[in-house]
Order: structure tokens, then C-alpha cells, then sequence
């Protein structure tokens, strides 16, 4: 079943940019879409993952990643569904189909959904890549 409700904006991710384009979005005097939807393929909202190596020492909580509390998405009627990834993306029809199954029309999309460092597909590059530069690790000086 699709569901139709427009004008719908969907955001496929909610990593930090997908978070800071709401929040600029939210700041806007006009905001040109009824529905706001977020699909995020995490289970818990968008938080500061440049902070997570100090969480991981022990140096900060997970509260105090968090970008923004539960209640300003509803105060800004944003819908956000953790944990439900964004499968397909059918741009003639304008929808998208979640990993639930559901399927969703947008009249815009917002693909937030970050990126995978490019290989530079070298000999021996899966065994250097907790290698630093430099490192005696190094077999060789590329
Ligand atoms: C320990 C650490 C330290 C860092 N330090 C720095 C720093 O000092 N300076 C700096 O500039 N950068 C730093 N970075 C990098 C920075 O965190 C990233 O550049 C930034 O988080 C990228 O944000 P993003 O929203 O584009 O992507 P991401 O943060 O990767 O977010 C993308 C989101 O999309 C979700 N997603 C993916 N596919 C789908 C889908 N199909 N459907 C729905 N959701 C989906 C993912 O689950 C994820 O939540 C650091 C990263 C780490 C891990």
C-alpha cells in the first residue's frame, strides 16, 4: 500500500548531515512541505560521532551525543523511524520502500546516508588498514 500524503519530504538517514539539514530547514520562515519523514537505518536518533572514540574511552555519555531530544522532532513535526532502512528507491514513481515492507511517496527526497571510503585497490590494502602512515607496519612506501 502506498501511503499518500503530501507534500512530502523524506530523508533517507539520519547520520549528522542528514541532522543538520533539518535544523536549517526548521530555521526557514517557510518550510514548503506538510509531512517531514525521516527513515534512519539506526535505532537511535542522529547523534555526535566525531565524539565516539570518547565515549568508547569512557570520557563522555551517550546523552551527551545526542543532537537533539526526542521532543524537538515533535515540536517540528518531523517523523523519524529508527531502525527502518530506506531498500528502494523508485525515482519515476516517487516512493520508497522501507525495510518493513511499507512503501512511501515523496514529492523530495533527501538521500543523507553517508559514504564509504574510496579503495584505492592496491596490492595488500585490506591488511594495511589500521596502518598509519608511516608506521613500521608499512612493507612498503607507496
Ligand atoms: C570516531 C570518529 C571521529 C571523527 N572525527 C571527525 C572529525 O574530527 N572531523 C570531521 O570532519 N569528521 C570526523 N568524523 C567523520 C564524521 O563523523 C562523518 O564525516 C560524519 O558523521 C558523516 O555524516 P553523514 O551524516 O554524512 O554520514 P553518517 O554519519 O555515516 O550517517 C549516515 C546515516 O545514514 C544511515 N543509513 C545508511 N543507509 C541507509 C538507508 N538505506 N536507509 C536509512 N538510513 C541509512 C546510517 O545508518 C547512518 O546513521 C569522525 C568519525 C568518527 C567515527
Amino acid at each position: 500500500m502506498i501511503r499518500k500524503m503530501e507534500p512530502t519530504l523524506i530523508v533517507c538517514g539520519h547520520g549528522m548531515v542528514a541532522q543538520r539539514f533539518l535544523e536549517e530547514l526548521m530555521g526557514k520562515s517557510s518550510i514548503p512541505y506538510r509531512n517531514i519523514i525521516v527513515f534512519n537505518g539506526e535505532s537511535c536518533a542522529a547523534y555526535n560521532r566525531i565524539q565516539l572514540s570518547a565515549l568508547l574511552n569512557g570520557d563522555a555519555d551517550e546523552e551527551s551525543l545526542a543532537l537533539k531530544p526526542d521532543i524537538w522532532f515533535a515540536r517540528h513535526g518531523i517523523r523519524v523511524h529508527h531502525g527502518e532502512a530506506v531498500q528502494a528507491i523508485a525515482p519515476d514513481n516517487h516512493t520508497v520502500t522501507t525495510s518493513t515492507g511499507r512503501v512511501y511517496r515523496y514529492d523530495a527526497l533527501v538521500i543523507a546516508t553517508g559514504a564509504s571510503p574510496a579503495r584505492l585497490g592496491i596490492p595488500g590494502e585490506a591488511e594495511w588498514r589500521h596502518a598509519l602512515p608511516g608506521s613500521q607496519r608499512h612493507p612498503h612506501p607507496y
